[in-house]
């Protein structure tokens, strides 16, 4: 495996603990399902957990008028559903907005640059140069995000673009640009599983060795402790190393989480065994989301990861209490795939 990577920090032997599952999107919903596929290894199992969390009585009512289209499921809403039932309605199937916090702008910011950079040539790939894409393009997704214009106003603070440099930094110290051609930037992979569910989701960056060899990168901002937030990013990169095996037929060598702020990297090595398993552990959540809403019944599954959810005016765990539940439950939209994505 030859990617022409230089790392000055790594954690690559890290076994990144329990692997949880990332995110879904609801889309078509047939009937309830019969049977669950057993969670499986390192699944935390939270499917009959999470249906029988405290705090909410079941809203259970006719079935759910749904749209015609094909089941799918985003990492990210495949990690809300497993985080907490709740959370994943809130986001998918009521669609509430989440203004961005200055954290989840800043990684928004840091993903743009690193994604642009690679467009220069590689001898000019510096530091100085990634720094100097901050200012251009946060005016960028400024203009076209306006959830993004309104979090600063008109005066983005200085503290917050140079912060953004401190990530850059942070790349730099893990990888050196000069040396990397990318295949794929922001890459949109998708593939159908069990003969009916599409799976989805855009990759950071997709590396492809001389040999053939796949590395999937995913870079990691924000500002919370990595360790609430490890096993939803590796859940992530599983997903993605399905996705691929499923439409390339190879599974990725390597699937590589960045960590900009800590200046980490941490790669894992998938095998075809274990994405077999990780498949049916996806087919199993789809379902299990599939008969929530069918019975609409999402409960409130409380973690320290409630800490970073915009929703406790909402949430009974913290005396809130949710809308009405929507008569017809649309699929998930591009924009929807990705809210809550680092
Ligand atoms: S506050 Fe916690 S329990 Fe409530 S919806 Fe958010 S993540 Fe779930």
């Amino acid at each position: 495996m030859a990617y022409g990577v230089r790392m000055s920090v790594t954690d690559a032997s890290r076994d990144v603990g329990p692997r949880p599952p990332a995110d879904s999107a609801p889309v078509g919903l047939g009937p309830v399902a019969a049977a669950t596929v057993p969670l499986t290894e390192a699944e935390p199992g939270p499917l009959t957990e999470a249906q029988a969390g405290p705090g909410v009585e079941a809203q259970v009512g006719p079935a759910v008028e749904a749209a015609p289209a094909r089941p799918s499921l985003s990492p990210s809403r495949a990690a809300d559903f497993k985080t907490c039932p709740l959370l994943y309605r809130f986001r998918t199937i009521d669609r509430l907005p989440e203004p961005p916090t200055p954290d989840q702008a800043r990684g928004t910011l840091v993903h743009a640059v690193l994604e642009r950079l690679f467009d220069l040539p590689a001898a000019e790939r510096s530091l100085a140069a990634a720094s100097a894409l901050v200012a251009p393009q946060w005016d960028r997704l400024r203009a076209e995000q306006p959830l993004l214009a309104e979090l600063f106003g008109d005066e983005t603070p200085a503290e917050f673009l140079d912060s953004t440099v401190d990530l850059l930094r942070g790349y730099f110290s893990v990888e050196d640009p000069t040396r990397l051609e990318p295949a794929e930037r922001e890459y949109l992979v998708e593939a159908v599983v069990d003969d009916e569910l599409l799976i989805r989701g855009y990759i950071d960056r997709l590396d492809v060795s001389p040999a053939g060899d796949l590395r999937v990168v995913d870079y990691k901002t924000g500002g919370a402790p990595r360790e609430a937030f490890e096993a939803r990013a590796l859940f992530q990169l599983k997903f993605y190393a399905l996705v691929l095996w499923r439409t390339r037929g190879v599974v990725p060598r390597s699937l590589r989480l960045i960590y900009l702020k800590d200046a980490e990297a941490c790669d894992y090595s998938p095998d075809a065994e274990e994405l077999t398993r990780f498949e049916r552990t996806l087919v199993a959540l789809w379902q299990a989301i599939d008969r929530a809403t069918q019975e609409r019944d999402f409960r409130p599954k409380p973690s320290k990861l409630c800490e970073w959810c915009a929703h406790h005016s909402r949430c009974p765990e913290f005396g809130g209490t949710p809308p009405p539940f929507p008569e017809t439950v649309l699929p998930p939209t591009e924009a929807a795939l990705a809210v809550g994505e680092d």
